[in-house]
C-alpha cells in the first residue's frame, strides 16, 4: 500500500476521535489487544463477538482524516520502472503478479475482464494486460492513477468507486474477475464492499481479496515480544493509523460467508516470494499462518 505523509514530515495528532463499533458484526463488546503509536494513543481492540481486530477509539473518519491519510503519496513509480524498463525491483514484482495471475486463471478456468479496486500505480493493470486480460482500474488518489496512465499506459480511472457508475463498466459492462488488494481494510465501511462487488461481478465471475494476517505467526510473535517489552513500538509519527480493522481468518470468513460470498479457494502467503516449496505449501496453505490473507469468492 501506498505510503503516507503528512506535511513536512510533522506528527500527525487526531483533532478527534470516535467510538465505533465493530465493523463485521456490529458488536460493541471487545478487550484491549495493542496499543501503538505516539506515546501509544492508538488501541486496536479485539471484538468479544466475532474476533476481528479494529482501531477504537479511532480519529474521526472524516474529509481531514482521509486528505491527511491519501492526499500526498510517496511516488514509487521510480522503483519499478525506469528509463523506459523495469528496474530490478520492478522485475521481481513483474514475475509475482505473474504467478499471481496464473493462479487466477486457474482458479477462474477463464480470462476476461478484470477490475482492480484501489489499483496505486497500477503496475499490476500492466502485467494483467500483457497476461490475456482486459484490465481496469480504480483509485481514490488523483496523483497515482495518472501516473499509472503515464508511465504504463494503464486503463487506471480516480475516484471513489462506490459512487462511480460502474455497472454499466467503466469500459461497458460487469467483469469476470475483480481484483482488491490491501484496500478493504483502509475503508470505515467494509460491508458496503462487499455487497458492491457482487453487484459488478458477471455470472460465474470470481472476487479476489487480499489483507493482511493479524493472526500471521510473524504478528502474534511480535505482539508477544512487545507485551513483555522484548520489542519497541516502530510506528513513525507523521502516519495516520490508516488500516481502521486487521482482519485474520476467523473473523473475515464469516463475514463473507454472512454477506453471502462461498470462498472458493483461502491461502495465506507472502509479499515479497512467490516460493511454492514444502515449507510454504505447509505454512501458507496447510496452517494458513503466513503474513497476508488471499480470499477467493464467488456468490
Ligand atoms: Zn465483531
Amino acid at each position: 500500500m501506498a505510503t503516507t505523509l503528512t506535511e513536512a514530515n510533522q506528527e500527525y495528532v487526531p483533532r478527534a476521535w470516535e467510538d465505533v463499533a465493530c465493523m463485521f458484526c456490529g458488536s460493541r463488546r471487545n478487550r484491549l489487544l495493542e496499543k501503538f503509536g505516539p506515546q501509544s494513543r492508538y488501541r486496536y481492540v479485539r471484538c468479544d463477538d466475532c474476533g476481528l481486530a479494529y482501531l477504537n477509539p479511532r480519529p474521526r473518519y472524516d474529509k481531514e482524516f482521509v486528505e491527511t491519510a491519501y492526499g500526498v503519496y510517496e511516488s514509487t513509480v521510480e522503483k519499478l520502472w525506469r528509463d523506459g524498463r523495469l528496474t530490478d525491483e520492478g522485475r521481481r514484482q513483474y514475475d509475482w503478479y505473474a504467478r499471481l495471475l496464473a493462479e487466477m486463471a486457474s482458479v477462474t478456468g477463464r480470462k476476461g475482464r478484470l477490475l482492480e479496486i484501489g489499483c496505486h500505480l497500477g503496475f499490476f493493470l500492466k502485467v494483467a494486460g500483457e497476461h490475456g486480460w482486459q484490465a481496469t482500474g480504480v483509485d481514490i488518489s488523483p496523483t497515482m492513477t495518472r501516473l499509472g496512465r503515464e508511465t504504463f499506459g494503464v486503463n487506471a480511472v480516480c475516484g471513489n468507486w462506490l459512487e462511480m457508475d460502474l455497472m454499466q463498466g467503466i469500459d461497458g459492462g460487469l467483469y469476470d474477475f475483480i481484483y482488491c488488494s490491501h484496500t478493504i481494510e483502509h475503508v470505515p465501511n467494509p460491508a458496503d464492499w462487499v455487497d458492491r462487488f457482487a453487484k459488478l461481478l458477471a455470472p460465474g465471475g470470481t472476487l479476489c481479496l487480499e489483507v493482511p494476517n493479524m493472526q500471521s505467526l510473524d504478528r502474534r510473535f511480535k505482539r508477544a515480544l512487545k507485551r513483555v517489552g522484548l520489542r519497541k513500538d516502530r510506528w513513525q509519527g507523521w502516519r495516520t493509523p490508516d488500516h481502521l480493522f486487521e482482519p485474520c481468518e476467523r473473523s473475515f470468513a464469516p463475514f463473507l460467508r454472512s454477506k453471502g460470498w462461498k470462498i472458493i479457494g483461502l491461502t495465506t502467503y507472502s509479499r515479497k516470494t512467490f516460493k511454492t516449496g514444502p515449507v510454504q505449501r505447509l505454512m501458507h496453505k496447510t496452517l494458513r499462518i503466513g503474513s497476508n490473507l488471499r480470499f477467493y469468492l464467488r456468490r
